[in-house]
């Protein structure tokens, strides 16, 4: 069963470098808000309107968002239990700096009065920077020009930099330009969709302090349990045009500077708003202030013309790398660089923060970090950025200690449990059958970190970080799983979930079962080889998380002895014990609209049905590449595509990759497609609450591992080509222990050439070959 979704049309114009908007439009302009996103990692603010929005309810959201900024609240259970999760975390909305309202004498400008004669807005993913041109006829007929230019800044990462020009066509009079900060601000609260919005209600930040002096505002905020400090500021610059008059206002948390030009016809007014937002969990409270000072002050020495060069300069090096260039799709194009796009927008670079499921776009999920990172997200970063993925995961590391924590909470014992849902390190999720018994968070976290690895050979990070990660969360498998009936030969896992969510609470969840086998025997192999080689580092560690050789013994008779169910019959590998027992959902009998399942049906109806949310063993059956077998994956793909809705957007991507490992082309195709413009298109219904960003790595995976084959091991890393239906070809480039080369693949042949490094041996199928400097190689297509 594959549900099949109806095509929307895209309501963008298709160009390979930009996402273009030519109308303005209410119905769009939730989505589109999302679309238009800006961020850097740190700081991300949605697409909406600098002159704010008068629209229907329900068709805007206004949001800026700090990554990792929270407030933390106690969930409330009428009826608890012991070890529920206690508190959750929600990724603040904080004050918005945008708002520049445009007067001209006493008309307000609004998309919603008056004639739009001519809109343009374009998110150049060359440049990192969003520009809107609008020409305006007042309900009173005079005509305006408006440009804006806005990005947020990869140079200082809490800037955001808006230029906004008014241009008079047809008259000569009085111009106003009132630039604010609203501090009163909220997040979204709940709706009936689990996936959307928080129980925060009213405004979280508190008024600390402000100050508004000349051309600069400042906002001090704090929150009112996680008591972080938040400093809000704008400084406006008029850049050109002949400002008569310049009066501040306060009213309550709304700072405002009301500019008023004199404006001849044809001249430009021209004001450039820096914002700033800085937070105390990263510069000192005492120090913010300050610090405010200094930024605005090089903000204004430097200009705009720098932060833009900059950012140019940025993007140029990260296209360098990252680039996926498609011959033949211009839909296809877009899709995957706008998807690439944001995630180096999305992605924390600072080892405190994460890549939350919506980026910095949006409060889906609450800001929320999943296993998304480590399972989707990061292995993209590794082959093209791998010092944002060792961020990534040392974000990990950092968190460490709420780790152990959960598990000293469930177990009271050592070693750690990572959170299903988290900002902080704390376990968030209030619904523990899709929550907490997603114990496989720990495999996905090590599997990263082996993969991270074996593509860079950074072994430092393994002696400082990853292995005291990979023991410490190693030994939960002990106490989640057990030699079943005291059979030495049988070890099971018990009550668990896997990824697939339309599945709880059950035993020998398959996909756990593997990566618990693969985690302990790389946590064993690892212990041995650094009692060896590493001998300080071990005994270093082994001393802080009280590790002996007899548990590393247990991990391997638990590792040898891991319980893989098969079902010998139909040939597969069932999804836990009692899947293949249960019906099989009515898919016949179930309404178009009523997809998403989880928004129509009781867990309990679909758990005890065979349906699958998403790829579970079809995951296992790529993550764990080596281990099964051509026939294996064939008929379990075949299964699985008959009772998945893929209502959850990790899906697709997982299929398309087995089904171009197995060769079934059009199938692998078709998925890709529709993950490539999941958001553009809105295919998945919600992106207007933010992207999917383990969709969007998702898209990355499906045309470098699945297309193009590439998979890692400890012997090195493979490729097996082949094409899209549709496409002429395709190329991207990869980082590789110190190398960085391209993969070009056409119909006929493929290309390999090595870019930087010194070069490396690679098996295309199973030829194994040097690629070295200035030695492009070439081979005939491998047909499958
Ligand atoms: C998926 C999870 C995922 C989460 C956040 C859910 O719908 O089932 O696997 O981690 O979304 O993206």
């Amino acid at each position: 069963m594959s549900r099949n979704r109806q095509q929307k049309k895209t309501c963008y114009e298709v160009d390979p470098w930009k996402i273009i908007e030519t109308d303005f439009d209410p119905q769009t302009n939730f989505l589109s808000e999302t679309v238009f996103s800006l961020g850097n990692g740190n700081l991300g603010i949605r697409g909406s309107f600098e002159e704010g929005y008068d629209g229907p309810a329900g068709t805007s959201m206004e949001g800026t968002y700090l990554n990792g900024f929270f407030e933390k609240v106690p969930i409330h259970y009428d009826e608890t239990a012991y070890g529920y999760a206690t508190h959750t975390e929600t990724m603040l909305n904080v004050p918005n700096g945008k708002l520049i309202q445009l007067q001209i004498e006493d008309e307000i400008f609004s998309l919603f009065t008056g004639t739009i004669e001519k809109y343009r807005r374009e998110l150049d993913l060359q440049q990192g920077i969003l520009t809107r041109y609008t020409r305006w006829v007042s309900p009173r007929g005079k005509i305006v020009d408006i440009e804006v230019e806005r990005m947020v800044s990869f140079a200082e990462d809490s800037l955001v930099l808006i230029r906004y020009t008014v241009i008079p066509v047809n008259f000569t009079g009085i111009v106003r330009l009132i630039s604010m900060i609203d501090g009163h601000v909220h997040n979204q609260t709940s709706e009936n969709d689990p996936r959307i919005g928080t129980s925060l209600t009213g405004q979280t930040l508190k008024l600390e302090k402000l100050e508004q002096k000349e051309n600069t505002s400042k906002l001090l905020q704090i929150t009112t349990h996680s008591k972080l400090q938040v400093l809000s500021c704008i400084h406006n610059l008029i850049e050109s045009g002949h400002c008569i008059n310049r009066m501040n206002h306060v009213h309550g948390q709304m700072l405002e500077h009301r500019y008023t030009f004199a404006a001849k016809m044809g001249e430009r007014i021209s004001l450039t708003k820096s914002l700033l937002y800085l937070r105390s969990d990263r510069i000192p409270p005492d120090q913010l202030w300050e610090t405010a000072d200094t930024i605005l002050e090089t903000v204004k020495q430097q200009g705009w013309a720098h932060y833009h060069m900059v950012q140019r300069q940025v993007m140029d090096d990260f296209w360098m790398h990252c680039d996926i260039a498609i011959a033949g799709s211009d839909e296809l194009q877009q899709g995957l660089r706008f998807n690439l796009f944001h995630l180096f927008q999305s992605a924390g670079r600072d080892g405190s923060t994460n890549i939350a499921a919506k980026g910095l776009t949006g409060e889906g999920y609450q800001g929320h970090y999943f296993w998304d990172s480590e399972i989707y997200i990061v292995p993209f970063f590794i082959y093209t950025q791998p010092w944002i993925a060792r961020k990534l995961l040392e974000y990990r590391f950092n968190t460490l200690d709420q780790a152990r924590r959960r598990a000293h909470t469930l177990f009271r014992k050592k070693g750690a449990l990572f959170p299903w849902r988290t900002i902080t390190g704390i376990e968030c999720s209030s619904y523990y059958p899709a929550g907490t018994a997603q114990y496989h968070i720990n495999a996905d976290i090590v599997h990263a970190i082996r993969q991270y690895e074996m593509a860079t050979g950074d072994w430092e990070f393994i002696l400082k970080f990853g292995a005291e990660i990979t023991f410490e969360t190693a030994r939960i498998w002990l106490y989640i799983g057990a030699f079943s009936g005291g059979n030495p030969q049988r070890f099971c896992i018990f009550t668990v979930t896997g990824p697939d969510e339309y599945t709880a609470l059950v035993n020998n969840n398959f996909y756990t079962n593997a990566m618990a086998k693969s985690h302990l025997n790389y946590a064993t192999a690892l212990a041995k080889k650094m009692a060896q080689e590493n001998y300080e580092d071990f005994n270093r560690i082994s001393r802080k998380i009280d590790l002996g050789a007899e548990e590393i013994e247990e991990w391997q008779m638990a590792a040898d002895a891991m319980y893989l169910p098969k079902d010998d019959e139909r040939g597969i590998h069932p999804q836990d014990d009692s899947f293949l027992d249960k019906p099989v959902w009515p898919f016949d009998r179930t309404p178009e609209n009523h997809y998403p399942l989880l928004l129509h049906y009781h867990p309990l109806d679909i758990y005890r049905h065979q349906v699958c949310k998403q790829a579970d063993v079809v995951l296992a059956l790529y993550l764990l590449h080596d281990q099964f077998s051509h026939e294996e994956k064939k008929k379990d793909l075949a299964y699985y595509e008959q009772v998945t809705t893929h209502d959850s957007s990790l899906s697709r991507c997982i299929f398309s990759i087995i089904g171009a490992e197995t060769g079934d082309i059009q199938k692998a195709s078709s998925h890709f497609l529709e993950t490539a413009r999941l958001d553009l298109d809105n295919l998945q219904g919600n992106a207007h609450h933010g992207i999917h960003t383990a969709s969007m790595a998702g898209t990355w995976l499906s045309l470098v591992s699945g297309f193009a084959g590439m998979r890692i091991s400890d012997e090195g890393v493979r490729f097996s080509p082949q094409i899209p239906v549709g496409l002429i070809g395709y190329s991207f480039r990869i980082k590789y222990r110190g190398n960085c080369f391209k993969v070009h693949v056409s119909e006929q042949e493929t290309t390999m050439k090595l870019l930087e490094g010194d070069g490396f041996e690679f098996y295309y199928g199973d030829e194994k070959i040097w690629l070295l400097p200035e030695k492009p190689i070439q081979f005939q297509r491998i047909t499958k």
